[in-house]
This record gives C-alpha cells, sequence and structure tokens, in this order.
C-alpha cells in the first residue's frame, strides 16, 4: 500500500511517500516570512503554502521514487489548524484525488502527532501514554490502538509550546523561541532561578502562570541592572526549561502510576527539547520503564506523521468523502 501525505496545518508545507507503513520520504518545506513578525501571520502561511504545495509534493515524490500512478490513496490534514492553511493542503488533495480516481483520506493532525511514534524501530507495544507537546496543545493521552485513543490529561491554558514562546519574546528572543531555548539552557544552571510551579489536580496542566511569573522576574530584574538578560541568558534559559521539563514529567508520571500503564511515548515539535527527551529517558531508567520517542523530523510538524496514519485508516478501510471540508476545530 503506497500513501500520499500532505501536511500544511501551520506553516510547515509538507509531503511525505509511505509504503506498506515504511516512509520512504517526507519533504518539509519552512516559511520563514512569519520570523520578522515574531509568530505566524495566517494569511501569509495560507499564500507560502499555495506557493509550495506543487513542488513540494514533486519532491516529495522524486525523493521515494514513485510517480503518481503508483499511488493507492492520498491522506491529508483535515483538522484541528489555521483555517486558510489547512484549505490549501485539503483542496489539493481532494483535486489530486478527484484527478487520479483515488481514494482520500482525512488525518486528525493530533492523532498523527502521537502516531508519528509508529514510524521506524522499535514501536511500542498497544497500549501505551502518549505526552503530546506542541504549540498548541499539550496533552497526555491513552492509546489503546492507532484508531482509539483518549485524551486523559490537558493543558487548561497556554500549550508547553507556548510557554517556550512566550517566555522566550519576553527575553527579546526570536520566534519560534522554544529552540532558541534549548541552545542556550545547555550551559546554564537551571537551578538557578526558580520560577512557579502551578498546583493543579489530576494529569491537567497550566503555563499561563510560569509566563506571569518570568515576565514580573526579569522586569524587577531589569530595573536594577538593564543587562541582566544578556548577562544570564543561559542560566535563565535552562531555569525555565528545567520548570517546563519537570511540570510535564511530574504529569506523565502520575498518569503511568494512575493507569498502571508504563510504556511511556512523547510527541509533538517540543518533544524535540534535548531537555525534555533526557528528563524522559531518567524517569524510564528509574523506574523500569520502557519509553520511545520519536526522530527529531517526526517531532514537529512533517506529512510522514500523516502518511503513517493515513496508512492505518488506509487498512482499517476509513475513507474520506470528497464533500468533506477542513475544520480549524480539534472537536472533528
Ligand atoms: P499543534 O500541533 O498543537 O497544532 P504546531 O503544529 O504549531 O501546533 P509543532 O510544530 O508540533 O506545533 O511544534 C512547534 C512548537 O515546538 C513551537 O512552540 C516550538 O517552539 C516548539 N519547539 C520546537 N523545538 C523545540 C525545542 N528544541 N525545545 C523547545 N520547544 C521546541
Ligand atoms: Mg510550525
Ligand atoms: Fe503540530
Amino acid at each position: 500500500v503506497t500513501i500520499l501525505a500532505i501536511e500544511s496545518s501551520c506553516d510547515e508545507t509538507s509531503a511525505s511517500v509511505c509504503r506498506d507503513g515504511k516512509i520512504l520520504s517526507n519533504y518539509i518545506a519552512n516559511q520563514t516570512v512569519h520570523e520578522q513578525y515574531g509568530g505566524v501571520v495566517p494569511e501569509l502561511a495560507s499564500r507560502a503554502h499555495m506557493q509550495n504545495i506543487v513542488p513540494v509534493v514533486d519532491l516529495a515524490l522524486k525523493q521515494a521514487n514513485v510517480s503518481l500512478p503508483e499511488i493507492d490513496a492520498i491522506a491529508y490534514t483535515q483538522a484541528p489548524g489555521l483555517i486558510g492553511s489547512l484549505l490549501v493542503g485539503s483542496q489539493f488533495a481532494r483535486s489530486l484525488a478527484i484527478a487520479m480516481d483515488k481514494p482520500l483520506i482525512a488525518v486528525h493532525h493530533m492523532q498523527a502527532h502521537v502516531l508519528a511514534n509508529l514510524i521506524g524501530d522499535p514501536q511500542p507495544a498497544f497500549p501505551f501514554l502518549c505526552l503530546t507537546v506542541s504549540g498548541g496543545h499539550t496533552q497526555i493521552v491513552f492509546v489503546k490502538s492507532p484508531s482509539d485513543m483518549e485524551v486523559i490529561g490537558e493543558t487548561l491554558d497556554d500549550a508547553a509550546g507556548e510557554a517556550f514562546d512566550k517566555t522566550a519574546k519576553i527575553m527579546g528572543l526570536s520566534y519560534p523561541g522554544g529552540p532558541l531555548i534549548d541552545k542556550y539552557a545547555q550551559s546554564g544552571n537551571p537551578k538557578a532561578f526558580a520560577f512557579a510551579e502551578p498546583q493543579i489536580e489530576g494529569l491537567d496542566f497550566s503555563f499561563s502562570g510560569l509566563k506571569t511569573s518570568v515576565l514580573y522576574f526579569l522586569q524587577k530584574q531589569q530595573k536594577e541592572n538593564p543587562d541582566f538578560v544578556t548577562k544570564h541568558l543561559a542560566d535563565i534559559c535552562a531555569s525555565i526549561q528545567h520548570r517546563i521539563v519537570t511540570i510535564l514529567l511530574n504529569k506523565l508520571k502520575k498518569a503511568a502510576l494512575q493507569t498502571g500503564c508504563t510504556r511511556l511515548c512523547m510527541a509533538g515539535g517540543v518533544s524535540a527539547n534535548s531537555g525534555l527527551r533526557k528528563g524522559l529517558k531518567e524517569l524510564g531508567a528509574q523506574h523500569g520503564w520502557e519509553v520511545f520517542i520519536p526522530d527529531f523530523e517526526y517531532c514537529t510538524d512533517n506529512a510522514a506523521m500523516i502518511a503513517i496514519t493515513g496508512y492505518y485508516k488506509y487498512l482499517a478501510g476509513t475513507f474520506t468523502p470528497l464533500a468533506e471540508s477542513a475544520s480549524a476545530r480539534a472537536t472533528w
């Protein structure tokens, strides 16, 4: 079974070809136009997707050494995301499906982030817990099968990726700030500054308090010492990262103990964070729990995760009517 997949939910235009569950190509075009605005500008994202989509699909097919007639189905991101961005990918996929008379498979972006764990080896057996941490979501998902998963904990306000990006913005770092905090944190002391830890019951998360705590702390320090951020950048970044990682892993540990499911996976852009990857491995080693983390290229937005999800949906015979429309909402 050969699947062509398209991802365009936010600011990455990506296409991938997967054959029998193996990824043959995963081409990702990052949009740089947003950097100067400090965040993704939806209309500019849609336009960049329109410019990128044909060459990106073409390159993914060429890298996979697969021609269009060899494709059995076309998978695409249906929801959630920026509606203009989603429309470019979904309409392109639909047009191709009509032209080639091939079935269409709509994919939920967050399900796909989770199933990125089924790319490559070793793979987790079912059931497993997945900590999904991205730019818009922070969830603990109990995964029973590729098609049966339940969110058992999630953020009540900001996502973990937003916590990284917004605190980075406070420090004057460019967008997206998450990877920059990760970079500077490498040479900093994670215990240098103690930022607020939220007290949230159950398996839910909160990150807005951390952002405020960082803002007030830096404002106060900069009054006395305008160079405070520049001087202590590594220590501030290490302390912020340490706090976010602690919040995430404490809840994941709690979920493992509560459900008795100790097979732990991670997904989403923030799972590219080196502190979080290291922390999860340590948690697993401490308790003798199994830990799985996707390769970097399958953590942030990519079409390979859409392809693998499309593959499982193909096997289950879950196809999408041509009349189905993209949706910005996660409830689809
Ligand atoms: P969603 O999947 O919720 O719709 P999204 O697709 O925009 O959101 P992703 O592309 O999965 O999210 O992840 C982007 C986020 O990951 C950004 O917030 C970015 O800062 C963060 N991120 C990427 N690399 C790192 C890193 N090394 N350390 C911390 N954060 C990171
Ligand atoms: Mg992105
Ligand atoms: Fe994403």
